[in-house]
């Protein structure tokens, strides 16, 4: 990726300001290719026992295909490509060993191919891998997929609960139940490996894939690994499994990718061993009793060096203490992150015990950077060997050299298995065991037959947002509900029940109704999110999502009664809710059985409950928005229906943050700062863009989400011209700027021009008060270089000089122009001028 700064007709500019280029810093005095942050004692770490023993029938056949192998060969085995980057021909060409379809990646990158795509494609690469012409060895490919909450990518299949929720369910056996119906799923679709389970102990909330973790407790992690990889891979013990309804699991992501400092995604963990060992490495013992397949290795680092290149964790500890017999592999082009590494050349993460690079994009120039240093001796042979022994002994597990093509072999092309009637059953059943009632008051609890129910909130019908992120997209956006045949939305279970128990219904987002309901539903929470653009400073909702807080509000006043439920990934600061509402359900992100909510909520015709709450909180629920505060309900809280709690005492409702952060940057990393939206005005009116792709009102303007530092942080905007579009970052609330004005910061805002703008381009401040929005021309990004990001900048005593009231400002950040082209944007922010003259434009 290019990175430019440039002093534009808009502006001089000083480097400081622009730290926008994306690598990651390295660590001084870290020395590529060192063993980095050791491990002091081994000797204290668990020796938990593999359960197969080696067969020496198999061992031999392996070191005959080894003997026969090429360098070449050997290398294609340790490297992964991503579909999305790799065709079958390439495949046969480099000899490669695995792909994988990243959380964007799908056949004929179609996101929402039928099933019968998924499975022609695995035919295509598997006939391609195993071909024998010129002398090859063919050794059959294996494919990887993220089926972390069911089958996720694939359209049609059964939603399971993200793991958050799975932890209030506290039931093992539904959890090897999930895994099996899990894996036959993915077997219908022709794949034989899943990135599941994910392991994770999340310490702090804050962090972007906390739903990921089924509970911030060890204890309660590790009793649920051991069920499902059993679920996933069968007895540990077995052999042939494509024969039997199993795929390859793999736990992820070793390790304490939950515990990094502030909950930074991709961050480091700076604890003690102990630590690591103890809350982090727990449930890595019951996933090697079960012998796990594969260990992925995380992003993350432990005391400021990066797992993917520390040989004392991955090979002193998990291979040779702990007894793992499968093999490692690195998170997508998570080797890159290693000190002297980059995605294309890293001999240290395989030195360090690494079995197979994530290399998705990066895979040809890292075959070729890895031959090299196979034959120039970096990479030395034994290691290679090994690690090409570990793929291909469970490659011997799978009985994929015995199994023919994906289609031809057992349960694939079942479209039955998708969505499977039992699996949605148990996706149900999963649902009504997650859910957690943490207030009950004035039994409302269940709906009484004959009931008009009003059913409320932004996320009532929406089973996208039901399901959170890693669904049929990664980010979990851009999918309406007509991308989920058979599944079910909150509102689409309420409905459903209360009039089978002889009520009625109303849905309205706003809360409307036309006829006074005796109770009201209210669903709100988070909106999908996956990795770490769903990372947040503080335990809250944004801003734009307290939207059903007014509805609760306006429903209570008028006396009837409001069962809040709660879409979440992660425990938040809700104590205004709390207050407000007569029940309230956290619901975490249910899935595709929207129904299991009904089962709940609403009672029998016979008016008793068709089921209890058993929920019990998978981590400590916050009283404040800190993420170190108080505890407001412990971990394992839960109410039942018959518990009659003390009576209501008001909560606080000081979430013990600054709310308004006053935050310097609007838009960075994929993500507005809290509070911020960001509009697009079409035809005069104006619309906010909450998922991706989204489009203006009268169609003029396109957004979708490009590259830029990270994968999807940036935005594209693409304007039909003709009339004026508008592309503004605003705010409800005004702020006040005065103080950063008189200070000298400057607007500084990247951008790319992908295809140039027929007419001018306007960058605007919209504040508070009659006339007081003004406009500078952005003659830089009129001219500027195609496919450049280019950072620009304004002084903000630039926007004051022309009559901005700079302490009332409601939009830091408004282009408009009539005319037609591409622009993207990665980050629009506040910088320091650090004492450099003020030009204006
Ligand atoms: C891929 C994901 C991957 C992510 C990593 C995305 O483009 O689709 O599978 O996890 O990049 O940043
Ligand atoms: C994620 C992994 C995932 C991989 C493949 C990465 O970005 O961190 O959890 O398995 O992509 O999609």
């Amino acid at each position: 990726m290019k990175h430019r700064l440039l002093a534009t007709l808009v502006l001089p500019l000083i480097a400081s300001a622009c730290t926008v280029a994306g690598t990651a810093p390295t660590l001084a005095g870290q020395t590529p290719g060192a063993a980095g942050a050791g491990i002091a004692h081994p000797e204290l770490w668990p020796t938990p026992q593999w359960p197969q023993r080696r067969d020496p029938a198999v061992e031999l056949r392996i070191s005959q295909l080894i003997a026969r192998m090429s360098i070449e060969e050997k290398v294609g085995q340790i490297v992964q490509a991503d579909i999305g980057s790799v065709t079958p021909a390439d495949v046969r060409t480099y000899h490669l060993g695995s792909i994988l379809n990243g959380g964007n990646s799908a056949p004929g990158g179609d996101e929402f191919a039928p099933p019968e795509a998924w499975l022609a494609l695995a035919d295509a690469f598997y006939t391609a891998s195993v071909d024998t012409r010129g002398g090859r060895v063919g050794i059959p490919i294996i494919w990887g997929t993220d089926a972390v909450h069911g089958h996720s990518n694939i359209v049609g299949a059964t939603l399971f609960p993200h793991n958050i929720g799975l932890g209030a369910a506290r039931d093992p056996d539904l959890i090897e139940r999930i895994g099996r119906a899990t894996a036959l799923e993915i077997r219908a679709t022709g794949m034989e490996w899943t990135f599941a389970p994910t392991v994770t102990v999340p310490q702090d909330f804050r962090w972007g894939r906390a739903y990921e973790g089924y509970s911030s407790d060890p204890a309660l992690v590790a009793s649920y690994v051991e069920r499902m990889i059993r679920g996933l891979q069968g007895p540990p013990a077995d052999g042939n499994m494509l024969a039997g309804p199993y795929v390859l699991a793999s736990t992820k992501h070793f390790l304490a990718d939950g515990g990094t400092f502030e909950g930074r995604d991709q961050g480091d963990a700076r604890i003690p061993e102990t630590v690591l060992r103890d809350v982090h490495g727990a449930p890595y013992v019951p996933a090697i009793e079960q012998g796990v397949a594969s260990v992925m290795v995380s992003y993350s680092s432990w005391n400021g060096v990066k797992m993917t290149g520390n040989r004392s964790l991955l090979t002193d500890v998990l291979k040779t203490r702990m007894n793992f017999d499968g093999f490692i592999v690195s998170d997508w082009n998570g080797h890159g992150q290693v000190a002297g590494c980059t995605n294309t050349d890293c001999p240290q993460a395989v030195n360090a015990g690494l079995d197979m690079y994530m290399a998705p994009d990066s895979w040809r120039d890292l075959w070729h950077s890895l031959v090299g240093q196979v034959r120039s001796g970096v990479v030395p042979m034994a290691r290679l060997d090994d690690a090409v022994r570990r793929i291909l002994r469970q490659k011997m597990r799978l009985g994929l050299f015995e199994a023919g093509r994906p289609s031809a072999r057992r349960y694939a092309g079942d479209w039955s298995l998708l969505g499977n009637a039992d699996h949605r059953a148990i996706a149900r059943e999963a649902v009504r065991e997650s859910l957690v009632l943490l207030k009950h008051e004035g039994g409302v609890l269940p709906l009484r037959p004959g009931s008009h129910v009003l059913v409320a909130g932004d996320g009532a019908d929406d089973i996208g947002r039901q399901s959170g992120g890693w669904t049929l997209t990664w980010q979990g956006t851009g999918v309406d509900n007509s991308r989920f045949p058979g599944a079910t939305s909150i509102w689409g279970g309420i409905n459903a029940a209360v009039r089978d128990a002889g009520g009625s219904t109303e849905l309205s987002s706003e809360g409307n109704f036309t006829r006074r309901p005796d109770a009201a539903i209210v669903v709100f929470g988070e909106t999908p999110y996956a990795e770490f653009q769903g990372d947040i400073s503080s335990l809250q909702l944004r801003p734009e999502l307290l939207g059903p807080y007014a509805t609760m509000r306006r429903l209570q006043a008028q006396g009837i009664p409001v069962i809040a439920v709660m879409i979440t990934g992660r425990p938040l600061f809700i104590n205004p809710v709390l207050n407000m509402a007569d029940a309230m359900v956290v619901a975490w992100l249910p899935g595709s059985e929207g129904g299991g909510i009904a089962d709940l909520l609403v009672a029998g015709r016979d008016g008793r409950p068709r089921f209890d709450f058993t929920g019990q909180l998978p981590a400590a629920w916050p009283a404040t928005a800190r993420s170190d505060g108080p505890t407001l309900y412990p971990f394992g809280y839960g109410l039942r229906l018959t518990d009659r709690p003390a009576r209501w005492t008001r909560l606080s409702e000081d979430a013990g943050v600054e709310t308004a952060d006053a935050s310097t940057n609007w838009f960075a990393n994929g993500r507005l700062a809290s509070g911020w939206s960001l509009r697009i005005m079409d035809a005069g009116s104006s619309t906010r863009v909450t998922t991706l792709p989204a489009m203006g009102a009268a169609g003029r303007v396109r957004v979708t989400a490009v590259d830029h530092v990270a994968q999807e942080s940036a935005r594209q905007f693409t304007l039909a011209g003709g009339q004026v579009a508008t592309i503004e970052i605003s705010n409800e609330t005004p702020i006040d700027l005065l103080r950063e004005t008189n200070g000298d910061l400057m607007l500084a805002m990247t951008m790319r021009v992908d295809r140039r703008v027929s007419a001018p381009v306007m960058l605007g401040l919209a504040c508070a008060g009659a006339a007081c929005n003004v406009d500078v021309p952005l003659t830089g990004l009129t001219a500027a270089p195609i496919g450049e990001w280019i950072t620009y900048t304004v002084p903000l005593k630039c926007f004051a000089r022309r009559g901005a009231n700079m302490g009332q400002i409601l939009s830091p950040f408004r282009l408009h122009t009539t005319g037609a082209g591409q622009v993207s944007v990665g980050r629009v922010a506040l910088a320091s001028a650090a004492g450099q003259a003020i030009a204006c434009p």
